[in-house]
């Protein structure tokens, strides 16, 4: 049984109906295929009463998701831990500071929540063969999704991208094409895919919406699993590692979606974090600018890769989800983001890629700025695992000791 009313461009506002199966506008407007949900019938199903007796994957929520869990692909996507940091919340002067530990998807990023409603529609379309266009993340979840669904997928990413995440596309079988970018503000993975979509009529996946209106439902479930850890209340603050602003899209849709349930009193105030080196976003929030006039970032640069993406596909709902919830968007530099990762492993044993991480850089800057309170509860997205990318790590403190019987007395002598 679906949920889903229909789907609607959010160019042209052209509308398609769900049983076609709709992934680009027809009009090749680049515009998201919106879906709709008949929210009164998801609210008779789906209570924190029945809740209680489902699993702990994504598919708990699937009034909410737009393929019938019959197609589902399961890795244990999603029931990740909310981890209460005390010790990092006092070295930043928090009271109530939690990490929601995305790293702990099978992939060990959160586009496995993504990947996973893609793959599950990409097998009830009957497609055999999926593409996607990334920096690493969304490829490396494509690719285990696809392999257990037994899909052909190719993978066009950056040259740049890790070892970790190239690691994971090859072992996965995905067939790899790495892409130099050539035009400044343009990544040239996205044009690629489109081509390749027109021409083979390969079916799309990448992690920004415009180009496949079902993966980017998954990480709706993020704050529909927060919605039920804090109850009615919810916290009171999410900071959202961000690029393409897909995420921050999901997460703002997903509180929505629970606020109209009447299962959240309001929506958290959200806090979209950007590196410094690609901030067009941003940007865009604090002048107040309206979507279609972003211009993308000529020349991203930043350690963290998953946030290079010139321009913020899912902008439109990105605004809105800052200027509805009332939150932030906030720019941090390198340093801060590296500093962050470390303060993440030394004070929660929690081990993340600078991408994962830049959440945790935001904090210091929304305290400063006055924006949070010590006692608010705050909850901070980790959103991939350091793993990932070990380029940045910096290993000191390391010593060589002879494996005889007084050599360490020696050493901590020294
Ligand atoms: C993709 C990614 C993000 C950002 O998500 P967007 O939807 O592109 O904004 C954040 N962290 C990690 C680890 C990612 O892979
Ligand atoms: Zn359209």
């Amino acid at each position: 049984m679906s949920y889903v009313t229909g789907l609607r461009c959010s160019r042209c506002g052209t509308r398609y109906d769900a049983s076609t199966g709709p992934t680009l506008c027809l009009r090749h407007d680049l515009g998201r295929l919106d879906i709709t949900y008949d929210i009164a019938r998801v609210g008779r199903s789906l209570t924190r009463g029945s809740l209680r007796k489902r699993g702990t994957d994504i598919w708990r929520y699937h009034e909410l998701l737009p393929v019938p869990s019959t197609y589902a692909v399961r890795l244990h996507e999603g029931g990740t831990p909310l981890i209460a940091a005390h010790r990092l919340g006092a070295h930043l002067g928090l009271k109530h500071l939690y990490l929601k530990d995305e790293t702990r998807n099978p992939t060990a990023s959160f586009k496995d929540r993504a990947m996973a409603v893609g793959v599950a529609k990409a097998r009830q379309l009957g497609a055999h063969t999926v593409v996607t266009a990334s920096s690493g993340n969304a490829a490396a979840a494509l690719a285990a999704y696809a392999a257990k669904a037994n899909l052909t997928c190719y993978a066009f990413v950056l040259e740049g991208a890790s070892v970790g995440k190239l690691a994971q596309l090859g072992l996965y079988g995905a067939h790899i094409l790495k892409v130099r970018a050539v035009r400044p503000g343009q990544d040239p993975t996205v044009s690629l895919l489109l081509d390749a979509v027109r021409a083979r009529g390969w079916y799309p996946c990448p992690s920004f919406g415009p180009f496949n209106p079902y993966q980017v439902e998954g990480p709706k479930t993020i704050s529909y699993e927060l919605g039920e850890k804090f109850g009615e209340a919810g916290p009171d603050w999410v900071l959202i590692p961000t690029g393409s602003t897909c995420l921050l899209a999901g997460i703002f849709r997903g509180f929505r979606d629970f606020h109209r349930l009447g299962l959240l009193d309001s929506i958290p105030h959200l806090a979209p974090v950007q590196p410094a080196g690609n901030a067009a976003f941003t940007r865009a929030v604090q002048a107040k600018r309206r979507f279609g006039e972003i211009e993308p970032e000529p020349h991203p640069s930043t350690v963290a890769a998953g946030l290079s993406d010139p321009f913020p596909w899912d902008g439109d709902v990105g605004l809105e989800a800052v200027r509805v919830s009332q939150g932030a968007a906030v720019a941090v530099p390198d340093p801060a983001i590296l500093e962050a990762a470390r303060d993440l492993a030394r004070f929660e044993g929690v081990f993340a890629e600078p991408s994962g991480a830049a959440g945790v850089a935001g904090l210091r800057s929304l305290l400063e700025q006055g924006h949070l309170d010590s006692k608010d509860r705050v909850v901070v997205l980790v959103t991939g695992s350091g793993l990932k990318d070990l380029r940045s790590v910096a290993v000191r403190d390391m010593r060589t000791i002879a494996p005889e019987a007084d050599a360490l007395g020696r050493l901590l002598r020294l």
